[in-house]
């Protein structure tokens, strides 16, 4: 066998572990001491590593974990320590039932089939799977529905030595956005609604939650025992809107408490003289209107840099803003470096972060969606390398 020397990666990323102690301090300001944060670490912890936001969450102090699907519960798992709990808030295959319960991996269950199973798996192997009843109360994906009530009461009844009735949940469809008051106070009526029914009869939770990060932050009412905080976690705001909403009560010296972990970085792979008139990249979309210079910089749509940010992202050379020009390729994109000197190939290009006195936040991206955001970061390839900094 021949020895290769190990691949280097075409960009790196860097995740602050001192921007999350942050974040979770202000999050707890927020909810006050009691209620517990879940630390929601689906779509790969939002691009920013499943193992790395493990590591990170449990060193400040976290001790609950949600995923969307089984496979991520089951890398929280290999990578937790501190024997955190774990909560699958979606996908997992009936086959696999077993292995999470005997693993105390808990997950909701918004369905009659998967909770009739789960009850079939725990009196089979005699441990009781820890189970989320979730409820519909108006995002219409997953859910009990309010007529199913009673049925719903009549299976838990007779299941309920069987498992244990961890979490009583639902999820808002439309919290990030204060003008969706009436829907959201709809859907807390609905939960309150269900859970009384339960309660009357007989039918108690070790947790009641419901918030997201923009419920916890702009709808306190649904702070309950429990709160699952992805975005704000990783230091965005859900949306602008939620930002403006909190502004007028943050302190005047920190007007931004939340901090943003992620850094993406790469270097300039080349330099390239454009002339007047002359189109840059596929097709027409950009032409040059002067004499150009342009750094070639080798991250593309295949590296998770998004074709919205032709023509329109930016990056930080030598501490100044750039301008993507032309398409973004699966590989490259070439940026604007006109009226900056002394660019060479090797220097350090800043996708979404901080060089010198300037910044570009994954917002900045694109200020048209909030839902870039999101989806920038969790389209981050899992191969890019992602180091803990402090
Ligand atoms: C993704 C998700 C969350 C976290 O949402 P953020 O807006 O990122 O805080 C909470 N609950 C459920 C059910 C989710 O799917």
């Amino acid at each position: 066998m021949q020895n290769f020397p190990a691949p280097v990666p075409t960009s790196r990323l860097e995740i602050s572990a001192k921007a999350y102690r942050q974040n979770i301090r202000y999050i707890r300001s927020e909810i006050g001491p009691k209620p517990t944060i879940s630390a929601v670490v689906k779509g790969n912890a939002y691009g920013h590593g499943i193992a790395q936001m493990v590591q990170i969450a449990e060193k400040s102090g976290i001790r609950h974990f949600s995923t969307f699907s089984s496979d991520e519960a089951w890398m929280v798992k290999k990578h937790s320590i501190k024997n955190s709990e774990i909560m699958i808030m979606g996908m997992l295959y009936e086959e696999e039932l077993e292995d999470l319960i005997r693993a105390d991996i808990s997950f909701y269950v918004f369905d009659f089939q998967r909770l009739q199973k789960a009850i079939e798996v725990s009196s089979r192997i005699e441990i009781p799977a820890k189970i989320h009843v979730e409820l519909e109360t108006g995002f219409h994906r997953t859910g009990f529905e309010w007529e199913d009530r009673e049925r719903l009461v009549e299976v838990l009844q007779k299941g309920k030595d069987q498992v244990v009735l961890e979490g009583l949940c639902t999820h808002y469809a439309g919290a990030e956005s204060v003008s969706n008051y009436v829907r959201v106070k709809n859907q807390i009526s609905v939960y309150y609604d269900f859970k009384n029914y339960l309660s009357e009869n007989n039918l108690f939770f070790n947790r009641y939650h419901t918030a997201c990060s923009a419920a916890t932050l702009i709808f306190p009412e649904t702070i309950m025992d429990m709160v699952r905080i992805g975005i704000a976690g990783y230091g965005f705001w859900p949306t602008k809107e939620t930002y403006f909403a909190k502004l007028k009560d943050l302190p005047k010296n920190n007007k931004n408490p939340l901090k943003r972990l992620i850094t993406w970085k790469s270097q300039v792979m080349s330099l390239k003289k454009v002339e007047m008139g002359e189109f840059v990249g596929y097709g027409n979309s950009f032409m040059a209107l002067k004499d150009m210079m342009l750094a070639i910089v080798p991250v593309g749509y295949g590296h998770g840099y998004s074709r919205l940010l032709s023509n329109s992202g930016q990056v930080l050379i030598g501490g100044k803003y750039c301008q993507v020009v032309g398409t973004v390729t699966m590989n490259a994109i070439a940026v604007d470096i006109t009226s900056l000197k002394q660019v060479q190939v090797g220097d350090e290009v800043v996708m979404i972060g901080r060089q010198g006195r300037q910044e570009i936040t994954v917002a900045s991206f694109s200020e048209s969606t909030q839902q870039v955001n999101y989806e920038l970061l969790t389209r981050l390839p899992r191969d890019i390398p992602r180091k803990i900094i402090d």
